[in-house]
């Protein structure tokens, strides 16, 4: 299993911020990095601004792609600023619409309340969903946080599924989770729109397989069971790895399921050109677009993925 760690965006920032009153010498050290850390997260994020990542949607929708665009930002302690997290979601949507981009949204729970109530961030969801519903069904995908919110997300995602239209709302399971299989059934049987992901957080064995091939075959069985059920069900195959999309692939043939059941998902940044050759072979391909200025803890996450990236970004720290 690979390492995963999760900082919390504003808190790097005040840190690095505060630094300012230290000394000089420090903050200019802290604040070259955070600028060096910022050129390195726009490999994986296309902006700070909402104008970037619809310049960055037009263009993967003219190579052929569909996009999922993610506000960055998590874990919102204040009422107001959830308000603002809505605002903010108010006018992408419009802004996909009046493009008439092939673009659907990404958010998280916690971004909009559910660390201060459920009740908050139902009625933040509501106003996302009925202008996403009313602007012409714009999809939104709850994206899953940490296992300590699986069971209100999934609560909550089925609240809304079921006041919403079924291919309005979706939400994802982690296959690293020991109850992700049991989930994704019940899901199955309800005819739900699911992204499957491996998972990135940093979770107990309680909870989640220690091992990495664990997490990789439970990914393959509930493909395999997922792709097998009836419509409405909609499986959003997330993965950059090659393992488990031949695995997908296999599985499609064998139950012969048409192209209106599935799509592939990978993330901005991450192997672009397996992105367009999936593409070429006829598949639905959706990128993640991440952006705003939270970039930090999810850059994060992309660099514990994989060693590599983490030398990239070691390199960029170092070298001028
Ligand atoms: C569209 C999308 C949405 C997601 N949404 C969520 C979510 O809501 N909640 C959640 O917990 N997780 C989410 N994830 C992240 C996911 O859980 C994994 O952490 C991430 O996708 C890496 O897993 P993997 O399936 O690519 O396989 P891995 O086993 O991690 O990687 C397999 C191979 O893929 C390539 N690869 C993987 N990661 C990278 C990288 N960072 N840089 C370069 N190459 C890489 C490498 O070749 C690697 O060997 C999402 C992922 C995608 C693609």
């Amino acid at each position: 299993m690979h390492i995963r760690w999760l900082p919390r965006a504003r808190g790097v920032y005040a840190a690095q911020f505060s630094a300012l009153s230290f000394g000089r010498p420090l903050a200019r050290a802290l604040m070259s990095r955070f600028f060096l850390a910022r050129r390195v997260a726009r490999r994986f994020v296309a902006g700070e601004k909402r104008a970037e990542v619809i310049d960055v949607t037009r263009k993967l929708n003219a190579e052929g792609l569909l996009v999922s665009v993610d506000y960055l930002g998590e874990s919102v302690l204040n009422e107001a600023e959830t308000k603002a997290v809505v605002a903010e979601y108010v006018a992408l949507l419009n802004a996909v619409a009046a493009d008439a981009l092939k673009a659907s949204v990404s958010l998280k729970l916690t971004q909009l309340g559910l660390d201060i109530s459920e009740d908050l961030c139902l009625r933040n969801m509501r106003d996302i969903l009925s202008l996403a519903q009313s602007l012409g069904n714009i999809p939104v995908t709850i994206d899953m946080e940490s296992s300590e919110y699986t069971e209100r997300t999934l609560r909550i995602y089925r609240t809304l599924r079921d006041e919403y239209a079924f291919t309005n709302v979706g939400t994802v399971i982690q296959s690293y989770l020991y109850r992700s299989k049991d989930d994704m059934r019940a899901l199955a049987g309800e005819g739900s729109h699911i992204r499957l992901c491996k998972g990135a957080y940093l979770e107990p064995p309680t909870v989640a397989f220690p091992e990495k091939s664990d997490v990789d075959e439970q990914y393959r069985e509930i493909v395999d069971e997922y792709l097998a059920a009836p419509l409405p069900a909609y499986l959003c195959i997330a993965t950059h790895d090659e393992k488990m999309i031949a695995a997908a692939k296999t599985s499609i043939t064998a139950h012969s399921v048409p192209p209106a059941r599935f799509e592939f998902q990978m993330l901005y940044g991450i192997r672009p050109q397996r992105q367009h050759e999936l593409a070429a072979e006829g598949f639905q391909v959706r990128v993640y677009v991440p952006y705003g200025e939270a970039w930090y803890p999810y850059l994060m996450r992309r660099l514990a993925e994989r060693p590599a990236n983490l030398w990239f970004f070691a390199k960029s720290l170092f070298s001028r």
